[in-house]
């Protein structure tokens, strides 16, 4: 193993000292530090969204709270910005999805469609994906009017002082209801179920608070929008009659989960009853030596930008000092 340059086998294949997978704030902030510290990090962005590198930012509009933006930054733009930071130093970024992995043996194998990659170590920083309704008029409204991030968007001047919705019934959806009371004129809690999941503190809060209306038995069945377009309300649906009725809402928030894009880990490292990576408490180490994970891939709670580039750079680092003491 060399910490300075890839390496060749004995057999003469050259064996790169990491690679990464993944192209969101994780994937590339552990490239710009694995790249500062000579591994020659070689980058699977994906093509998952169609070739576009950069993760789930790449949806988004204003970035209001990655630090250093005092005015916001788009996601494109601050997505843009990490990628070039990272070939400036030397990442080698290749656009495509990884499709198999295999480290049950070191040096590890990366297959893409384009190529096969042996290495000494990875740092697995695939992402996660909001679950989705899939109403049919969903795509019109996603980013204007929908969105799966209140963090995000809550303080959005589209949302602040006007009646927004939540979809769910677990942590995810009350916390979100109760995180933009602080800027909603009112928010409805639609929850399919006959109670809430989450846990019975969470309920507490949501049940004491005047600001949030929960509707129990409610499915939610498409978006409503006025003359200019915009949306202006939900039609919903109650599972226990089939009775429709309209409610006005200017935004809905998802809150229905996550799910972990950890399917090339399965059955290879150690991942939880969701599929998110486990890790080594306060690392980035996965069950198996010489693979790292970070970002939203392995944390079923922050789930934001900075925390997701804050993992990648543990991981580029322990990556280093995993590659350093092997040498
Ligand atoms: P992701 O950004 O999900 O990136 C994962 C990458 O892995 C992608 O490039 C994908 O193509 C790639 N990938 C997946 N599978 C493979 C494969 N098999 N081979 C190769 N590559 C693969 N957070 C904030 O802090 N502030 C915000 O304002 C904000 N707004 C948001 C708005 C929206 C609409 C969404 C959806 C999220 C928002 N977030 C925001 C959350 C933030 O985007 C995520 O926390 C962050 O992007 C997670 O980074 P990540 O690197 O772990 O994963």
């Amino acid at each position: 193993v060399s910490a300075s340059a890839d390496s060749p086998s004995s057999s003469g294949e050259v064996i790169e000292n990491v690679v990464i997978i993944g192209s969101g704030p994780a994937g590339y902030t552990a490239a710009i530090y694995a790249a500062r510290a000579n591994l020659k990090p070689v980058v699977f962005e994906g093509y998952q969204m169609g070739g576009v590198p950069g993760g789930q930012l790449m949806t988004t509009t204003e970035v209001e709270n990655f630090p250093g933006f005092p005015d916001g930054i788009t996601g494109p733009d601050l997505m843009d910005k990490m990628r070039k930071q990272a070939e400036r130093w030397g990442a080698e970024l290749y656009p495509e999805d990884v499709e198999s992995l295999s480290v049950q043996t070191a040096p590890f194998t990366v297959q893409s469609s384009e190529r096969k990659v042996k290495c000494h170590s990875i740092i697995y920083a695939t992402g996660a994906t909001a679950k989705r309704l899939r109403l049919p008029r969903e795509e019109e409204f996603w980013s204007r009017g929908i969105s799966a991030c209140a963090i995000c968007d809550g303080a959005s001047p589209l949302f602040k002082g006007q009646v927004l919705a939540v979809v769910g019934g677990g942590d995810t959806a009350t916390e979100e209801a109760l995180y933009l009371t602080k800027y909603a004129g009112h928010v409805h809690l639609l929850v399919r179920r006959d109670q809430l999941r989450a846990s019975k503190a969470m309920q507490d809060r949501v049940n004491n608070n005047p600001n949030i209306t929960v509707h129990y038995n409610t499915e939610t069945v498409d978006v409503l929008s006025n003359t200019k377009g915009q949306m202006s309300g939900l039609l919903l649906r109650r599972v226990d009659t089939g009775e429709e009725t309209e409610l006005e809402a200017k935004g809905l928030f998802y809150g229905i989960g996550h799910s972990p894009n950890s399917q090339l880990l399965e059955g290879q490292v150690e991942l939880d009853s969701s599929g998110y990576v486990l890790v080594r408490e306060g690392s980035s180490n996965t069950s198996v030596e010489g693979v790292f994970v970070a970002g939203d891939v392995q944390d079923h709670e922050w789930r934001q930008a900075v925390t997701a580039a804050g993992s990648g750079c543990i991981a580029a680092l322990s990556a280093e000092r995993y590659l350093t003491s092997n040498n």
